[in-house]
């Protein structure tokens, strides 16, 4: 039943795991607190990955009242207990809020019931509440032992064995509401919610001429409603951390009239719950309502959004954290020491770090105190980084000084799309162009890529014209380059389409695919010359990485292309180098999950049956992995980690073994370039074959549909913070050009901007070659490769898992302006 894995390439997977045994150890898993999607995939995470080591793993059923309570409550999971519940909301195990569990009575009786079972290892998912009472628990449990001997209800041996209690938690609340972790568990699919709800929303909205009052989740903390009302460029947000100046009233009042003006047929407002003003006193949807009606007369609906939050199937991003944050948790369980803190495993950028749990219940619960003190820019700045990162985006993209205001570069920036369309493409080009103008500059748009560029002005009139609907006014179809973004000092309304369209040709600066600039670089540089273009913003997948390097080399013949070049990545593949992330790569890998569980849906009540689906991604196998984490998939051929006959022989072996359990589905991804000769046809024929009398087979080619859709929440933020990044970027490298003609001729001037460990840097291309394998088509090194174990084990095979880059406690960061 166990495949082995070493003929995985050297290098990703590095050794681990022998020393670490859970042999004779017993760990207590429990939820607690409200309850957050992705839940499941944390305990489906703690009970495999202590199976896998060897312990015994506890379900404590109720939260705190299960362990208080005993009995039934608390009892031994194995390896099928948790199948099928990767794709279910909520909690399994059920949550609950317990009093008894605030008193020592209570906790004495709680310690007991775990000792019954010889529990001493506690992994609790909740909320900073739920932390809180497990740090204390940990801390009174020599004390509690001791009164249980005296009670007579444990002997002495006892209190010597179970000596001490090791605690690890995971956050597991929607709101991201705990300092110490970028991302806690259930906040991805909230926004998914909420991001749905909007969608909903605008177009209802936009045929009446609407303002909407959004509320969302976030009694103490605003993320929720920054975040969304950056997906979906609200006119106004209210945060409980950053409450609007006095005069608000009117501000507001204006900023929505400005934009009705502008023809924009639809206002939305985003509240947090818990929204204050300064004198901390909330600030309610219905109030918000009652002063759009009164001073503006606006047809005004108010919406609250409420459990809805908390509801619906997990998204990819919650289940892959909740998976890596539990496989951690035991981890950390098992190299506790007596004087190791209770710790929490948390997200920093992409990698998993533990941190002292108190130390984040004292910062979160620091950002409350400067809330009631009303410290405001405190609260912002001990948020973190991201929060303020975001608020200030959201500023920027959102408020706009009137045009005499602007004081004017006469610069020319271009903004052109390369490659297949990626979900929030849309929202890149929106931010940059806004970005842009703010900044001075005259915005152009390139139409049909390089293609379209090499062009120019001559090009046909574009088809799309018609079906641009709102945005046809701010890039007009009717040639390849045209001053339509200079048209955009008024912002005009296009909310709507840039959110909402995929990257879609209707729908956007339009690309088109394959044309590398190489062969018109004289007409490329021509186009250059004719609209003085200064610098030029690239989006696009690894075709516009090429293109890049391909301008960057023709600086010596050309020098039109002496100017700043960045690219950000924009590619459901993600195989861009210089970024761990492209934009669109979350939205693919949504609804290839999506479409994975529907798959393994349809097969309720019928035989034992094995899917295989295949995934795009050229050669790089991201989607294929990381769909096949999220999907709790049984393999996933990459072309990464090369396999053979004896690979798919041991996996149709362990599929043979699965169906002898209660677990009678199997699903099997592959990449669409992992293999030559294994296609997908022949994959499917050799399981069919091989599976004959255990199971039947069926096969599924996903295609485009992963390059559709509506962004997730993810790409649309990311499009938009990391191109406004990027055109902050070429306004300084602007500036450092003014009056003088500069010509930019260094490295540093031809840039891709990506995210790496969280960090936006800027990457030369002329460096990133030596990263580039280039016959694929990837980058040599791929962050994720390291997450691949933890699929294998997860389904039961036996694998390495590399903890290189865990096991350290770190300490909680404040992010200092
Ligand atoms: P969350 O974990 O989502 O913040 P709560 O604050 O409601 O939610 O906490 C959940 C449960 O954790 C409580 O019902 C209680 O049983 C336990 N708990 C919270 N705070 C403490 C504490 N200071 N001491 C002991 N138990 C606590
Ligand atoms: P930032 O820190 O870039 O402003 P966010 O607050 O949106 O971003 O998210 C915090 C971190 O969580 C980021 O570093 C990002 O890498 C990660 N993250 C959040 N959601 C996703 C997702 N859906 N897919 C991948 N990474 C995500």
């Amino acid at each position: 039943m166990d495949a082995d894995d070493s003929r995985a390439p050297k290098g990703s997977l590095r050794k681990f795991l022998e020393h670490l045994s859970g042999a004779g150890k017993a760990i207590g898993v429990l939820t607690s607190g409200g309850d957050a999607q992705g839940m499941n995939a944390a305990v489906r995470a703690v009970v495999r990955m202590g199976i896998y080591v060897g312990a015994k793993v506890y379900f404590i059923y109720e939260g705190y009242q299960g362990m208080v309570d005993g009995g039934s409550n608390i009892a031994e999971a194995d390896w099928e207990s948790v199948s099928s519940i990767l794709q279910v909301g909520g909690t399994i195990i059920g949550s609950a809020r317990c009093q008894a569990f605030r008193t020592r009575e209570g906790r004495l009786k709680a310690a007991c019931n775990l000792l019954q079972r010889g529990i001493t290892n506690l992994c609790v998912i909740g909320g900073d509440g739920s932390l809180t009472g497990a740090n204390l628990f940990r801390k009174e449990w020599s004390g509690l032992l001791e009164e249980l001997a005296r009670n007579g209800q444990i002997d002495k041996e006892a209190v010597q064995k179970y000596a001490y209690l090791n605690v690890v938690g995971m956050v597991g609340s929607i709101d991201n509401d705990f300092c110490g972790t970028d991302m806690t568990i259930g906040t991805d699919s909230a926004l998914h919610r909420i991001i749905e709800v909007v969608d909903a929303i605008m177009t209802t909205a936009q045929s009446h001429q609407r303002t909407f009052v959004l509320e969302v989740m976030g009694r103490h903390c605003g993320y929720l409603a920054l975040v969304s009302a950056l997906a979906c460029g609200a006119d106004w947000v209210f945060l409980p951390e950053s409450p609007p100046e006095e005069g608000w009233e009117e501000q507001m009042c204006v900023k929505l009239s400005e934009n009705r003006a502008r023809k924009k047929r639809l206002n939305i407002i985003i509240v947090a719950e818990g929204a204050i003003d300064t004198q901390n006193k909330p600030i309610t949807s219905e109030k918000i309502k009652e002063l759009v009606v009164t001073q503006l007369g606006y047809d005004t609906r108010v919406t609250i959004l409420g459990h809805v939050q908390r509801g619906g199937t997990p998204s990819a991003f919650d289940r892959i954290l909740a998976s890596r944050m539990g496989v951690e948790a035991v981890i950390a369980l098992l190299e506790a020491t007596p004087d190791t803190p209770a710790c929490v495993v948390s997200l920093n950028g992409n990698h998993a770090v533990r941190l002292p749990l108190m130390e984040c219940v004292q910062m979160t619960q620091d950002v409350q105190k400067a809330m009631d003190e009303r410290r405001f820019q405190d609260a912002v700045r001990l948020r973190g980084r991201s929060f303020a990162g975001n608020l200030n985006t959201y500023k920027r993209l959102a408020i706009k000084l009137p045009d005499d205001q602007i004081p004017k570069t006469n610069c020319n920036v271009a903004v052109i799309n390369v490659g297949a369309p990626a979900a929030g493409m849309n929202a890149a080009v929106r931010s940059a162009v806004r970005v842009g103008i703010a900044d001075g500059h005259r915005m152009l748009a390139i139409y049909d890529g390089f293609d379209g560029f090499a062009k120019g002005q001559k090009e046909e009139p574009c088809s799309g014209r018609e079906s641009l609907g709102a945005d046809a006014s701010w890039i007009p179809g009717k040639a390849s380059l045209r001053e339509g973004c200079r048209q955009l000092p008024v912002l005009p309304p296009v909310e709507l389409p840039v959110f909402q369209g995929a990257g879609d040709v209707s729908q956007g600066v339009r690309e088109k695919r394959s044309v590398l600039p190489g062969k018109y670089l004289e007409e490329i540089a021509t186009q250059m010359r004719t609209h003085s273009i200064n610098a030029l913003l690239i989006i696009g997948g690894f075709e516009a990485y090429l293109g890049l390097l391909e301008l960057s080399a023709a600086r010596e013949k050309h020098e039109e292309f002496c100017v700043p070049m960045v690219m950000v990545p924009a590619t459901v593949s993600n195989n861009v180098p210089g970024s761990d992330f492209s934009i669109g790569a979350d939205t693919a890998l949504n609804t290839i999950t999506d479409t994975c569980d529907r798959i393994k849906q349809s097969a309720s009540g019928t035989k034992r049956r094995v899917f295989i689906i295949e995934t795009m991604g050229g050669y790089c196998g991201y989607l294929a992995n990381m769909g096949g984490l999220a999907a709790g998939a049984d393999a996933a051929y990459i072309f990464e980690e090369p396999f053979d006959i004896r690979d798919l022989q041991s996996n149709v072996e362990h599929l043979t073994e699965k169906m002898k359990t209660t677990i009678q589905r199997g699903l099997v991804l592959r990449n669409e370039s992992c293999s030559e000769n294994y296609t997908t046809d022949f994959i499917y024929q050799l399981y069919s074959e091989e599976g004959k009398g255990v199971f039947d087979c069926r096969k599924n080619v996903l295609g485009h549909m992963q390059q559709g859709g509506a962004p997730s929440p993810f790409d649309r933020n990311f499009g938009t913070k990391i191109s406004a990044r990027a055109m902050e970027w070429i306004t300084a490298k602007l500036k450092e050009a003014r009056g003088r003609g500069k010509k930019f001729t260094t490295d540093d001037s031809i840039c891709v901007l990506g995210i790496s460990k969280r960090n936006v840097i800027f990457q030369p291309v002329a460096e990133l070659k030596k990263q580039t394998d280039f016959e694929h088509r990837i980058p040599k090194e791929q962050w994720w490769l390291k997450l691949r174990p933890l699929m294998k084990i997860l389904a039961k095979y036996k694998a390495s898992y590399d903890v290189s880059d865990s096991g350290q406690l770190e300490h909680v960061q404040p992010w200092s302006v």
